[in-house]
């Protein structure tokens, strides 16, 4: 069985009215989180800022804390275990989102936090991260 590790970001700023969490729409049309693969010699967290800004083009992050990683299978010639490393980050930006549609990133928004948890693709995994962001303001 292969096994793959990738680090990514919750990403949240404070709108006019509370909180919002930035989600991106993959290419399976699914609202979910920035992240990519672990590069040789990166740390997990750069690899989160470097994957949020190539996905989404924006910088200016704070870390606030790392989130419970993440795990599931799936398949892509054979089974696949990957695990995911998801750090929170504060963003201090007004710039407009702009999603890298080459790597199969269709849409990104900025949501409200309490909303982002009936929307989110992959609930077993997305709904945790998000209630653990919650606990964390
Ligand atoms: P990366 O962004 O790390 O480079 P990738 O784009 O190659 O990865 P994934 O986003 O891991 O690949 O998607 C592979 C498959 O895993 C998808 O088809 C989807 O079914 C599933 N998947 C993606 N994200 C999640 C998740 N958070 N929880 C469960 N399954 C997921």
């Amino acid at each position: 069985m292969k096994e793959e590790r990738s680090s990514g970001g919750v990403v949240i700023r404070r709108g006019g009215s509370g909180w919002q969490v930035l989600l991106i729409r993959d290419m399976n049309g699914s609202w979910t989180f920035p992240k990519g693969l672990i590069e040789k010699g990166e740390l997990p967290e750069q690899t989160a800022v470097r994957e949020i800004s190539e996905e989404v083009g924006i910088g200016d992050l704070t870390l606030v804390k790392k989130l419970s990683p993440i795990v599931y299978w799936y398949r892509r010639n054979g089974r696949i275990k990957k695990t995911v490393l998801y750090f929170l980050f504060t963003a201090n930006s007004d710039k407009p989102l702009k999603p890298q549609k080459e790597e199969g990133i269709q849409e990104a928004k900025w949501t409200p936090l309490h909303r982002a948890k009936t929307i989110v693709g992959y609930p077993k995994t997305n709904r945790s991260l998000l209630q653990e962001t919650i606990l964390s303001l």
